[in-house]
């Protein structure tokens, strides 16, 4: 594919300090790139110390399993998202309960979030109890869906009124700050969690962090990552993981992240050129700006909100064929084959929304020729599809899982 989705870009200092790494021979677990970038991330999300982790997915699930989170336990989790969010939740032992996104800024819906923990669960000894499968509630996983705020602060009370714990998945959200500025880690959520890999705003060729305001958690996550270990010999005194970062991997993280103000720059001009590109097009929309936080848009696009779903997969080949790599967004969660058996609320916003989403090309390093291209394929098409709608068309059939999976 000629003009990628997201691609890192790695012309600043990556290759200077994985020469150091080399030179010095701390290439593994232990060296001075694994603790500037975890300074780094712990000064940006704002919490004292953060603990660097071989990916997303793994820091969320070290996260919930530092909380006490296990086997039994219920996590709320939205089903729009991209698999990994529930996969940490399964790891960690725990079941997801599936809840539907907002219509409006595509998270997860906290008042629906609310209406479930009132009408589905009821207090008990252990907090709580999910009724009709005897489970407990013990978390819920906002997901800073493209990068995007969340209203951190209404899951954090809502966490408080019911004895909930809050970790966000803001894995593709590095660089964001809540309302007024606030660091993600300070909004009252127990824990904070970013991905670096290869397609997020910045990499580490693969990796994650958890950040958390309270110290304690962070020794806990960062001693369950490191086996366990006590002391200088081989004592450990819990069966542990081994899921460090390594110092190859900081160094990029550290070289990535001198640039993140220039990325973040770079995402907000790509989004502002689709969102112009929707502006023109009475069927597209733009990307929902949720008003919580800033906005970093590690995906930037455009959406559909015409009557002709067919044009969707039409769309996606003609960007295919223009050499743009515009592919379907996440299937939600509930519609993939290992969640077919997960408790799950109704998903009518889940399932309308994801066929009709189109992320385009946002690399940090966009050119200003590729972007150019990928606005003048998308302005071709829907100028000569304008205002289609399934009654002329034909080619719909109702029920968003039916219209998704054509084509
Ligand atoms: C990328 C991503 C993850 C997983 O991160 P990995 O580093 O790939 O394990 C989890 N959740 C969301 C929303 C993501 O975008």
């Amino acid at each position: 594919m000629k003009i990628p989705l997201a691609i890192p870009d790695l012309t600043g200092n990556e290759s200077a300090y994985l020469q150091e790494c080399i030179a010095s021979s701390f290439v593994s677990s232990v060296g001075p790139f694994v603790h500037r970038f975890e300074a780094e991330i712990a000064e940006l999300s704002g919490s004292n110390r953060a603990v660097v982790v071989s990916s997303g997915t793994v820091a969320l699930q070290i996260a919930l399993e530092t909380l006490g989170i296990s086997a039994g336990d219920l996590v709320m989790v939205p089903s729009l998202t991209f698999i990994a969010s529930a996969n940490a939740v399964r790891h960690s032992g725990a079941n997801v309960w599936l809840v539907d996104s907002g219509r409006e800024y595509w998270s997860l819906d906290l008042a629906l979030c609310r209406r479930l923990i009132e009408d589905e669960t009821e207090q008990h000894a252990k907090g709580r109890r999910h009724v009709a499968s005897g489970r407990i509630l013990r978390a819920i996983m906002p997901v800073m869906i493209m990068g995007a705020s969340v209203d951190l602060e209404g899951f954090a009370a809502l966490g408080r009124e019911f004895g909930l714990r809050i970790v966000v998945d803001a894995a593709a959200a590095i660089g964001a700050e809540a309302s007024g500025g606030t660091n993600l880690a300070k909004t009252g959520v127990d824990a904070v969690c970013y991905s670096f890999n290869g397609n997020k705003t910045i990499t580490c060729g693969g990796g994650g962090a958890i950040a958390a305001a309270e110290d304690e958690l962070m020794v806990n996550a960062a001693h369950l990552i490191s086996t366990g270990r006590v002391g200088e010999n081989y004592e450990h005194d819990i069966v542990a993981y081994n899921h460090r970062m390594t110092n190859i991997q900081a160094a990029v993280g550290v070289a990535q992240l001198e640039r993140l103000p220039q990325f973040l720059r770079r995402k907000q001009e790509v989004g502002a050129y689709y969102d112009d590109l929707a502006a023109r097009h009475s069927d597209l929309s733009p990307f929902p700006a949720p008003p919580f936080g800033s906005n970093t848009r590690w995906f930037s696009g455009v959406w559909y909100t015409g009557g002709d779903l067919s044009l969707c997969n039409a769309f996606r080949a003609h960007m295919k064929s223009a050499g743009v790599d515009l592919r379907q967004f996440w299937k939600p969660v509930h519609l993939q084959a290992p969640y077919s058996d997960a408790l799950a609320s109704r998903m009518p916003v889940a399932e309308d929304l994801w066929p009709r989403i189109f992320p385009l090309p946002c690399s940090s390093g966009l050119s200003a020729e590729d972007l150019a291209t990928v606005v003048a394929a998308a302005d071709d098409f829907w100028g000569r599809n304008a205002g289609r709608d399934a009654s002329r068309s034909g080619a719909v059939t109702a029920g968003g899982r039916t219209e998704a999976e054509c084509g």
